[in-house]
């Protein structure tokens, strides 16, 4: 797509680049070049044509688009294969789909709005459009079924990164959101095709308020977003290239065990519910203790009031701070 190579090259070298110097990159002709160029104005990105000096990108819109996603990509598997929609039902439902078609590992499926979004056990999850980002990623992991749950921990671990690095001091209220000044900024839900021992494919959905404003009644006391807490617009299309990034990085660590003993002392680190008190909705009934921290495995390691240590698996589990949200 020379389209996103060109807008690539632009960012990356942050100067002028000649329309010669793009042509010969690209072996394509000056009109062609001109004929990009014009496109992406027209799309809203501002750049700069200085004669004898060339183009040079001055700023981009925030648009969640196939030349703008590809452009900032740094990665060698994940989001390679990109399907890019303006709104959709579900990112995870559409994953899947590609999942069944046979989409290649690291498939990534992103849009600006999602009519159905959804969080776990069927609850909803308010997806507007225009603000936010929406994403799956497709993994087929070689792993057994009762290891691909700890893969929603690594997708936290690696959002939770990746805010971190806009200056903001997001935590995981374990195992799957990621919060800021006590609030949920990001859901992540984990789904899988599987037989007994062997895994078809998981999708991770991840849905972060990025740069949404106002919220609905219902969940206007423990939700926020970014743009909310550092008080500035967020380039959606960068946040994800760097979700990815660091989702590679950890995701190959991760790959290398089948679990997370490599990536525990971060996960740790970043854990708001560790010593607090907690109350663990369990399906098979509710107790209270305090959380200790996770094991290797992605449990959650509970304290009950007698001193022994309960390991709480994900699965339909939900975990209730006794004193606030976490
Ligand atoms: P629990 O806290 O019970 O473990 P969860 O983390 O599993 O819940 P999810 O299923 O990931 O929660 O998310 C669904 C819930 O998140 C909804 O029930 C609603 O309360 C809340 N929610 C929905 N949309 C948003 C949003 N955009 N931002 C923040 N919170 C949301």
């Amino acid at each position: 797509m020379k389209k996103a190579e060109i807008l690539k090259l632009l960012r990356e070298s942050g100067d002028y680049l000649s329309g010669q110097e793009l042509c010969g990159r690209f072996g394509v002709s000056r009109t062609a070049v001109w004929k990009i160029i014009t496109s992406l104005k027209e799309e809203g990105y501002e750049i700069e044509a200085v004669q004898n000096k060339g183009y040079r990108l001055k700023a981009s819109p925030d648009l969640l688009e196939e030349g703008e996603i590809v452009s900032r990509l740094g990665t060698s598997r994940m989001g390679k294969n990109l399907i890019c929609l303006p709104s959709t039902g579900s990112t995870n439902v559409d994953a899947k789909k590609a999942a069944e078609e046979g989409a290649p590992e690291g498939t990534l499926v992103v849009t600006d709005c999602q009519k159905t979004g959804r969080g776990r056990r069927g609850r909803a999850w308010e997806s507007p459009a225009g603000c936010n980002l929406y994403f799956t990623l497709l993994l087929r992991p070689s792993c057994r079924p009762g290891q691909a749950s700890m893969l929603t921990l690594v997708m936290a671990l690696a959002a939770a990164g990746a805010v971190r690095e806009l200056g903001l001091d997001a935590g995981i209220k374990w195992p799957n959101d990621i919060v800021l000044s006590g609030k949920k900024v990001c859901g992540i839900l984990t789904e899988m095709s599987a037989e007994t021992d062997y895994i078809h494919y998981v999708v991770i959905g991840t849905g972060i308020n990025v740069n949404q404003e106002k919220f609905p009644e219902e969940i206007e006391k423990t939700a926020t977003s970014l743009k909310r807490e550092k008080g500035e617009q967020i380039a959606r299309a960068a946040l994800l290239a760097s979700i990815m990034a660091h989702f590679e990085r950890a995701y190959e660590t991760f790959c290398a065990s089948w679990d997370l003993r490599t990536l525990l002392p971060a996960y740790q680190e970043l854990l708001l519910n560790k010593d607090r008190p907690v109350r663990v909705l369990d399906p098979g009934g509710a107790f209270e203790g305090v959380a200790r921290g996770i094991n290797d495995s992605g449990e959650l390691l509970v304290e009950r009031p007698d001193g022994t240590l309960e390991a709480v698996y994900a699965g339909e589990v939900s975990v209730r701070g006794i004193y606030g949200y976490v």
